[in-house]
């Protein structure tokens, strides 16, 4: 974590001199005499949890073990373990790419939500929107479409009414699933993405607190298009400017 947080050589936070000695577990500045921890000025700052605890607890999260064996396994509390899991959501990075070639787009409905995505095919691109409520109109998926699909892509749809004429209001090549037919093909791809969705939350979190949704679908989205980012507690912490700048 101190590689991560300081690189090769430690300096002080708050002067940024690399005049520092250790004590007991906290750091001093020679030049300022100010002391600080490890985790002064990261998100982790107020951490209550022993390194070694917390280390075990990110492991758990990266690797999707579900929170009832995190608890299990670390000795915390459900209230804690799914604090933690929620922090280590919310502060993963914001990927929001822009598809463009063979674009399948679905809709799926949880409660009072429902959710818009779209998957390039062959690729690890994903998009995705939040809608909050429980059905969506033509003119909220042809905004998606101008946030994250490409002009002149192929856009493969079932054959929903919401996408009935999409191509005239935005410049794709639209194809549609009758899956009244047996038609499934075009659409195969973006509706196993929502198996998974729904079989990973189950499975993870036991159920779906629906104001965490869109959090969920964000966590499976980047699980699945920058799976590096989860193959360690390290490297997920890399990417997360844990790194420590200036304290003001
Ligand atoms: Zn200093």
């Amino acid at each position: 974590m101190r590689r991560i947080i300081f690189g090769k050589n430690m300096f002080c936070p708050w002067c940024h001199s690399r005049q520092v000695y250790c004590s007991e577990n906290r750091y001093r500045c020679r030049h300022c005499r100010k002391p600080f921890s490890l985790l002064s000025g990261t998100w982790l700052n107020d951490i209550k949890l022993s390194l070694r605890t917390f280390w075990s607890l990110l492991w758990c999260w990266t690797q999707k073990i579900p929170v009832l064996q995190t608890i299990k396994l670390c000795h915390l509390s459900e209230k804690t373990v799914r604090f933690w899991f929620r922090e280590f959501r919310l502060h993963l990075p914001d990927l929001e790419p822009i598809l463009s070639g063979q674009v399948q787009m679905d809709e799926a409905y949880f409660k009072n939500l429902s959710l818009l995505m779209a998957k390039q095919i062959g690729s690890k691109k994903i998009a995705r929107q939040v809608i909050f409520k429980n059905s969506v109109n033509k003119s909220e998926a042809a905004n998606f479409l101008f946030q994250y699909i490409q002009p002149k892509s192929i856009l493969q749809t079932d054959g929903g009414g919401i996408y009935r004429g999409i191509n005239n209001w935005w410049p794709v090549t639209h194809k549609k699933d009758i899956h009244r037919k047996f038609e499934f093909g075009l659409t195969s791809e973006i509706e196993g993405m929502f198996g998974n969705l729904r079989t990973f939350i189950r499975r993870m979190y036991h159920h779906a607190t629906p104001e965490y949704l869109p959090e969920y679908v964000s966590e499976f989205c980047l699980r699945f298009s920058s799976p590096e980012m989860f193959s360690s507690p390290s490297n997920y912490l890399a990417k997360t400017n844990l790194a420590c700048s200036n304290l003001y």
